[in-house]
């Protein structure tokens, strides 16, 4: 018995192994990133359906690690959020979005928004609130309107009065709630009511799946004819083709987001896109 408990060991642990120290490292590696300035904010932009013009853009971190090249947020998000670094990397994409904000509508569109994700982790520290953003914001004189916060869905089911105290929070200061991923959750549309949010994420799930009189394309009807209903704008994420954006466009659906506009992009990239449509 105690050989095959060997054997056991010896097959199933290198794999293991190897799998948790790559994580030590990489989190290790993350604990400087920060600091190193080796984190990129990365923007996509949001375009309005009916125009075709690019009113917003959703703000996505990216790691460029000395050794390993860029790393995908897939992989040390969750590092992040396991050993809590998501805070401070949160607070360092929350900075750098409110400084491209102020400068995007300060000089090329008035009304622009960024959109920043917040993980669970983030929204949920009990305690800590939203008063250093407001205060940064008030330093820069960037009114809230500027920034949509994205959330999952999961956090409004088993929300707590930290949640909601947070939503208020939010609110209270202009910033937009965009609920992110809808549709790979548990959906249901009655909390939708209940909290305040102002934008509906159709998740890229659905979009790829959208052709003519599929299921999809009917849940996707539904959910955009409901938003409307509720007061709520729609955004679909993961748009590819010309044929999703024009079924979307058709269902009434606000905003699109996806390669077949840009992929996420620098900053500087973003901004000369920007410029270059305000000329237009
Ligand atoms: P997400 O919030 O759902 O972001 C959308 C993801 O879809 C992005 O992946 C984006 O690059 C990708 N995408 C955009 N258009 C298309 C398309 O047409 N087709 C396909 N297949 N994909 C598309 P990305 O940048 O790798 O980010 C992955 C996830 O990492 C994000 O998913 C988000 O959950 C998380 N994340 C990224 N930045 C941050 C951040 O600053 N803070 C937090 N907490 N999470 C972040
Ligand atoms: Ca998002
Ligand atoms: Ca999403
Ligand atoms: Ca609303």
């Amino acid at each position: 018995a105690k050989n095959a408990g060997r054997n056991r060991y010896a097959y199933f642990t290198p794999a293991l192994q190897v799998a948790a120290l790559n994580r030590m490292r990489l989190t290790n590696d993350l604990r400087g990133a920060v600091k190193g300035q080796q984190l990129a904010l990365y923007f996509q932009p949001i375009v309005h359906l009916a125009t075709g013009r690019i009113h917003k853009a959703e703000a996505l971190v990216r790691w460029q690690h000395p050794l390993r090249g860029m790393v995908s947020p897939c992989e040390f998000i969750p590092l992040a959020e396991a050993s809590g670094l998501i805070l401070e990397i949160g607070q360092w994409v929350f900075h750098e979005a409110a400084g491209w904000a102020q400068r995007w509508r300060a000089e090329v569109d008035q009304a622009f928004q960024i959109s920043i994700n917040q993980s669970p982790l983030e929204f949920q520290r009990e305690g800590v609130g939203y008063d250093d953003w407001l205060r940064h914001l008030r330093t820069l004189g960037l009114p809230g309107q500027a920034l949509v916060v994205e959330i999952t869905e999961g956090l409004l089911l088993d929300a707590n009065t930290t949640v909601s105290d947070k939503l208020l929070q939010l609110r209270d200061a202009g910033i937009q709630v965009a609920l992110d991923d809808f549709g790979t959750g548990y959906s249901s549309l009655s909390y939708l009511k209940k909290f305040d949010i102002d934008y509906l994420k159709i998740d890229k799930s659905f979009t790829r799946n959208l052709a003519p009189s599929s299921s999809d394309m009917a849940l996707s009807e539904a959910i955009i004819v409901m938003a409307h209903k509720l007061g709520l704008k729609v955004i679909a994420e993961g748009v590819e083709t010309p044929e999703q954006r024009d079924l979307l466009a058709h269902a009434g659906c606000d905003y699109g987001q996806g390669y077949l506009f840009a992929k996420p992009m620098p900053a500087t990239d973003f901004d000369a896109l920007l410029r270059a449509q305000a000329d237009q």
